[in-house]
């Protein structure tokens, strides 16, 4: 079957060249700052995040940005159009809505052709108002998206994907999620503006290798499979679960929206591994530490960065605040990674990547019951347990019944009545003794009756 094909429209100067370079990944196409460069219809091998699709860019005409579609343009439009199986309708957000760009989409409007609106040149702040004036052309809502920094690319993907997925592609086999080389499953959570959509677009930039057929959206989540190169230049598998930051349509009304925790907790219903963005420039807040409580208490390894390091002031300060601010708030866990990063430059990603994997190995590690057992009788040495009213507490052994999180099992006369601190105590040696970092420890206390 032949790939589907995408085609790419709208008036001159939009960056419909450009879009396609990125799309196509070759330097193939002039792009020139004068509007209406010739150029003639160009067709291209497509890869958006795995998914392949045949692309048509109808950019090039002689006539300039008139007010009325020009003839040749309009024939080339509508060729392209009719050859394809989804259009990609661009226009400026920078610039607004044109009176071309409201006859490109009546006419739009008058064909049967899916239509993807696309608002381009959104980076920054710049496209707000164009984004909004785009709404009324009738099509649905504009993407936001810049197809020179590469911002928005999932969200095409994903209003891409329903015209693009044939249902009969075949299906990844299961990976053994317990194996070191499943794909690691990493959400990013953290309040609006905290740079989530950013620090998305960065990771699956286009140095990068986006992998993964199976990429995509099922019913209520998306996922997205590329792969990280790590520093001995080998690929890692990495599983980018649905977070808000990756849903660029839904922005206008998420930057209303005050709590993030809700969308925190979709996303650890399925990561190993959460990442919680903090903004630089506002430190720490207290929804900040709830949803750090809850990605812990979850049972999820958590993994904490300071994003916007690139203008933080006062940096030693800043961070030694927060440092503070998450061993205090913190009850369960004290030492969760702190990291500092710029996802608008890309400055520490690899460092965030890494810990990430880290930290997931922490949180998989299976400790045999040999080395519990050694570790066991030294720590009860070490510090005996109380004996409460008199009572003594015998505690027998230990076994880990599961990992992901790290979950043991005490067994022993009366251990059901070990104070908290106790319970604390051993739970703190042995994240020590076996280096859980800061992953989420769990121990259960079993008496026999
Ligand atoms: P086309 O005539 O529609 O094919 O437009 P081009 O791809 O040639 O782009 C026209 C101009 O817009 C060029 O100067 C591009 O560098 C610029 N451009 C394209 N995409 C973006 C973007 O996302 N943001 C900004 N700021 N400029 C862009
Ligand atoms: P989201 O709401 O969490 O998805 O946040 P965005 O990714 O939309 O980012 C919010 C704003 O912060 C945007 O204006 C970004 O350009 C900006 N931003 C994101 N990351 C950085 C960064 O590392 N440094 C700086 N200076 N700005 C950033």
């Amino acid at each position: 079957m032949p790939n589907p094909t995408v085609a790419i429209i709208g008036r001159p100067n939009v960056g419909k060249s450009t879009l396609f370079n990125r799309l196509v990944g070759k330097r193939l196409a002039l792009v020139d700052d004068q509007p209406g460069v010739t150029r003639d219809r160009r067709e291209g091998e497509a890869t958006l995040l795995g998914m392949d699709f045949r692309i048509i860019d109808t950019a090039g005409y002689e006539d300039d940005d008139a007010a009325t579609l020009p003839g040749r343009m309009r024939a080339q439009t509508e060729a392209a159009v009719a050859d394809s199986d989804v259009a990609l309708f661009l226009i400026d957000a920078r610039a607004g809505v044109t009176p071309l760009d409201e006859e490109i989409s009546r006419w739009l409007r008058s064909t049967d052709r899916p239509v993807v609106l696309m608002a381009n040149k959104a980076e920054g702040r710049a496209g707000e108002s164009g984004i909004l004036e785009a709404m009324a052309l009738g099509l649905g809502d504009p993407i936001p998206f810049s197809a020179e920094h590469g911002e928005g690319l999932v969200d095409l993907f994903e209003a891409l994907r329903p015209h693009i997925d044939r249902p009969d592609a075949e299906e990844e086999p299961e990976e053994d999620p317990e194996s070191p080389d499943a794909p690691l499953k990493l959400a990013v959570v953290g309040r609006p503006n905290a740079g989530k959509s950013t620090l998305i677009n960065k990771l699956l930039g286009q140095d990068r290798l986006i992998t993964g057929p199976e990429a995509g959206i099922t019913r209520d989540s998306i996922a997205i499979d590329w792969d990280w190169t790590d520093a001995e230049g080998k690929p890692r598998a990495v599983r980018l679960i649905d977070t808000a930051g990756m849903r660029k349509k839904a922005r206008v009304q998420e930057k209303l929206e005050k709590l993030s925790v809700a969308d925190a907790l979709h996303a650890v219903d399925f990561a190993e591994v959460v990442v919680l963005l903090l903004d630089a420039t506002r430190g720490m807040e207290v929804q900040d530490l709830k949803i750090a409580d809850r990605v812990l208490q979850e049972g999820r390894a958590l993994v904490i960065a300071l994003n916007k390091w690139d203008v933080a002031e006062d940096p030693s300060k800043l961070f030694n605040g927060v440092k503070g601010a998450l061993d205090e708030g913190l009850a369960q866990v004290k030492g969760v990674p702190l990291l500092t990063v710029s996802a608008a430059t890309g400055k520490g990603l690899d460092m965030l990547m890494k810990v990430a994997f880290e930290t997931r190995e922490a949180w998989s590690r299976r400790i045999t019951t040999g080395q519990l057992n050694r570790w066991f009788e030294r720590a009860i040495e070490a510090n005996p347990p109380p004996a409460p009213g008199g009572k003594r507490i015998k505690p027998r052994y230990v076994t880990q019944n599961k990992s992901r999180p790290p979950s043991f099992i005490l067994f022993g006369t009366r251990v059901d009545l070990l104070p908290v601190s106790y319970q604390r105590y051993l739970v703190n040696s042995l994240r020590r003794e076996f280096d859980f970092g800061a992953v989420p420890v769990r121990l259960t206390l079993r008496a026999p009756k």
